[in-house]
């Protein structure tokens, strides 16, 4: 049987990380976080001082980046590291989380991550999610999942998150970045986040996560059996 690509798309905390690395452990297939490298992107343009607005200083950015992907042999978990640095925690902040999404807009800071996505996933047997992977990263994907749930959801499981990480936000503040990155990814012109025509919507509003995991695993199954 052939190995898919699997994209997962959509709206910002409805779980589509958590449900992806789930997904991709349960078929043997590789997990790829986009967003992790966009968070990643906006930490290392926050070091270095740079607007990645002004063109110039995307391009410096640019040629001083190296993000990568480790799995922690202790708890099994995929880390984010940028420039060999460990930065899994740092990303997931509310100071990258209110930046990311300026960042996402620059052309061609989403051209070069793009490229690199579409590097990593080119052996197949693949789950990639983000906000533009059924659209412009894998148009082809043998799967794609367009995630959704109410915001009041979204940002109590976010709160949860952050909590179980040592960060306590107030869940308006996390109500306002969901929503206004949602609308900053939705209307931007490059690869704005869309649900694309072919793409099978899951709405996990009403879902614990072991049934969301498990109708993408069914839907997958599915394509799996056809490839
Ligand atoms: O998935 P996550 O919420 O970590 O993504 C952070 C931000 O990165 C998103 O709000 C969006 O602005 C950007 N992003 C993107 N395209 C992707 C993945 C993430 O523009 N494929």
């Amino acid at each position: 049987m052939g190995k898919i690509v699997i994209a997962i798309d959509g709206y910002s905390g409805c779980g589509k990380s958590s449900t992806a690395k789930a997904v991709a452990k349960i078929l043997g297939y590789t997990y790829i976080d986009s967003g992790a490298m966009y968070r990643a992107a906006t930490l290392h343009f926050l070091n270095e001082n740079l607007r990645p607005s002004k063109p110039e200083e995307a391009i410096q950015g640019l040629q001083t980046l190296s993000i990568s992907f480790k799995i922690n042999p202790e708890t099994g978990l995929q880390e984010t590291y940028l420039n060999g640095k460990n930065v899994e925690d740092e990303i997931r902040s509310m100071q990258i989380s209110h930046r990311v999404s300026e960042l996402a807009t620059v052309a061609s800071i989403r051209r070069e991550l793009v490229a690199q996505q579409q590097r990593l996933g080119s052996g197949k047997g693949v789950v990639m999610d983000g906000r533009d992977i059924g659209s412009v990263v894998f148009p082809d994907a043998d799967l794609k999942v367009f995630m959704t749930a109410n915001l009041e959801t979204r940002a109590k499981r976010r709160q949860l998150e952050l909590l179980e990480k040592g960060q306590t936000v107030d869940l308006e503040e996390i109500k306002e970045n969901l929503a206004g990155r949602d609308e900053v990814d939705s209307s931007r012109a490059e690869s704005p986040l869309m649900k694309m025509s072919d793409a099978v919507e899951v709405d996990t509003s009403n879902l614990t996560f072991e049934g969301q995991v498990a109708q993408i695993v069914q839907l997958a199954k599915a394509k799996i059996e056809m490839n």
